[in-house]
């Protein structure tokens, strides 16, 4: 199972991941995060990383989101092109990328 893969699962589980400090904490109930915690521990350390790098999690709400970078509690995902928050999960590019203004 790919980073990916095993995030979606997380979420699939109710589970959320969501940045501490340097690391992150893992919410859910405790069956839910029983079941998903080999995933979790695979990832560990590269979850970490990544969170490190600012990477991996949301900058409004901290939580561990997607490769893509969506999350779908502010509803929101960064142009892939810029970086700007587009204002949709469903939108990869931001209207002046899509519209090639920039
Ligand atoms: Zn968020
Ligand atoms: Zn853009």
């Amino acid at each position: 199972m790919n980073l990916s893969q095993a995030l979606r699962l997380i979420r699939a589980s109710g589970v959320e991941l969501v940045q501490k400090g340097d690391g992150f904490a893992v919410r859910g109930g405790a069956a839910e995060r029983e079941s998903v915690k080999p995933a979790i521990l695979e990832h560990r350390a590269e979850i970490v990383t990544r969170i490190r790098a600012g990477t991996l999690a949301c900058k409004s709400c901290k939580r561990v989101v997607d490769e893509r970078f969506v999350c779908w509690t502010c509803q929101n995902r960064p142009c892939e092109s810029c970086g700007r928050p587009t204002g949709s999960p469903f939108i990869a590019n931001c209207d002046p990328c899509a519209l090639g203004v920039n």
